[in-house]
């Protein structure tokens, strides 16, 4: 073990008895989550990035998001594109589609990341279409990430190709969860046992959550990165809350400042690096939101800190600015390409490549 993993065990406060152990319990977890000392934060951040690179190794893979429909029939309380918004809506047709993923191909992203609200309009024989069509016409990987859809669609989808499911709990705390997502068509949301299911239907399964909700406690955090190990989740993403003026939650006040997460980019690295060290087989992007509130260094601090994934954004410019779930969503105006050029240029100052295939799971057993 090199040095700075040995002074991060001692910062445990565990001994040398323990050489292999490092993963972390939730008081140990939770302890992260509050510390601000810097120079102890730096023996996290260099923990984190020696398991990421000891793991999963120096690719960063790239998944193009391909953010399909703003039509969303639920109304959480952060999300620009909740339903009960009077803005102006987009669906994509199947053409526009396989567009974006010949792109996907053309610059070498192994994975397709299909997003959307939670739109009826994208009905089960759409997708299933889309679905066949993309396998049959290349060699992507599919991620579905369209909110919480039948299990009856998600077999479906699972037969016609699917590879992957994606759906971020958003936090483990039910009463804050319901109080942010309000159940919808008269079904109770669980967004955890729908993540089980999905496995049990040979999906890899990807959740997370948005750091510094309000009202969201250090210690339901420290829930969270727990939860993400007994789902064992193959992708785990996690940005910072950006209130959005014009959701309920983006116009509240914070109720008890002293217990609650910071939204900032300092604290999502902790996240992000806490969870390398709890599952440090998954794929953990650096996410768009992290680039959000730092623009200048936000994408690579992920990456520095735990990441191995990036998501550059596919979808057509015309469609951008309809899909705001949050003010500033990083650089609408850059084209896929563009984004492309600068991210090879950002792996390569850091010291990364870009990942090669579908970039699924390395599963331990597998080598
Ligand atoms: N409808 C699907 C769903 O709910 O999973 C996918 C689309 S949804 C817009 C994708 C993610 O955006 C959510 O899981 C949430 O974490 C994130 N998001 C929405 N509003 C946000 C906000 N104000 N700040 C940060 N992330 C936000």
């Amino acid at each position: 073990m090199q040095a700075a993993g040995a002074v991060f065990k001692l910062l445990q406060g565990r001994g040398e008895d323990k050489p292999e152990d490092l993963l972390l319990t939730r008081d140990e977890v939770l302890t992260w989550l509050k510390e601000e000392e810097e120079w102890r934060l730096s023996f996290l951040w260099e923990e984190a990035d020696r398991v990421r690179k000891e793991h999963v190794g120096d690719e960063v893979h790239l998944r193009g998001l391909i953010e399909l429909s703003s039509y969303c029939r639920r109304d959480c309380h952060y999300c620009g594109i909740r339903g009960s918004r009077k803005i102006e809506r987009y669906r994509m047709t199947e053409v526009e589609v396989m567009e974006c993923v010949r792109t996907a191909v053309r610059l070498e992203c192994g994975t397709v990341v299909l997003q959307s609200g939670e739109d009826p309009g994208l009905s089960r024989d759409f997708v299933t279409r889309l679905v066949r069509r993309i396998k049959a016409e290349t060699p992507l990987a599919i991620t579905l990430s369209l909110g919480e859809r039948t299990l009856e669609e998600l077999a479906e989808w699972r037969g016609a190709g699917a590879d992957r499911f994606l759906l971020k709990h958003e936090t483990s705390d039910p009463e804050l969860f319901r109080r942010i997502h309000p159940d919808c068509g008269g079904e109770v949301s669980d967004r955890v046992a729908l993540l089980r299911a999905a496995k049990a239907l040979g999906y890899e399964c990807g959740s997370g959550v948005m750091v510094g909700i309000p009202g969201q406690t250090f210690e339901s955090l420290a829930d969270d990165i727990m939860l993400f190990r007994d789902l064992d989740l193959e992708m785990i993403g996690c940005g910072p809350f950006v209130a959005h003026p014009d959701t309920p939650l983006g116009q509240s006040r914070v109720q008890s400042p002293e217990s609650q997460v910071p939204a900032s980019d300092v604290m999502t690295t902790k996240v992000v690096a806490l969870t390398r060290l709890v599952c440090p087989d998954a794929n953990i992007p650096s996410t768009t939101a992290l680039a959000t509130v730092n623009r200048e260094r936000g994408r690579e601090l992920g990456l520095e800190r735990g990441a191995n994934v990036w998501m550059p954004n596919l979808t057509p410019l015309k469609y951008r600015a309809m899909y705001e779930i949050y003010p500033g969503k990083a650089k609408v105006i850059d084209t896929a390409e563009v984004f492309h050029q600068s991210l090879l240029a950002t792996l390569e100052r850091i010291g990364r490549r870009p990942g090669k295939g579908p970039g699924g799971r390395r599963h331990p057993a597998a080598g």
